[in-house]
């Protein structure tokens, strides 16, 4: 995956408010398969995906990027509202998958 592609699939993700910030260093980012849990470890973010936990010592994945562009831009995170919805919508696409 290139850096462009990470880029893209960021945007993507915060464009349909898949980032939520549970706290300064902690956040969950549904994505197109499964739900992924961010953590910042001093001072780099941690992300539990297949990419993340294998490359994300060289390369952010786009859930970091995501959670970090959420962080710069309130208007971007899930409202809590929104929550059960998001999460309703992950178990469909669990199921269908
Ligand atoms: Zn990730």
């Amino acid at each position: 995956m290139s850096l462009k592609t990470i880029k893209e699939k960021a945007d993507r993700l915060k464009q349909n408010y898949r980032v939520i910030l549970l706290g300064p260093g902690q956040a969950l980012v549904i994505g197109d398969h499964d739900t992924y849990d961010v953590t910042r470890l001093s001072f780099r973010w941690s992300c539990n995906c297949p990419w993340g936990r294998h490359k994300g010592r060289w390369a952010e994945c786009s859930h970091v990027v995501a959670v970090r562009q959420a962080q710069l831009d309130p208007r971007s995170q899930a409202p809590v509202a929104k929550l059960a919805g998001l999460l309703q919508e992950l178990k469909r696409l669990k199921e269908s998958a």
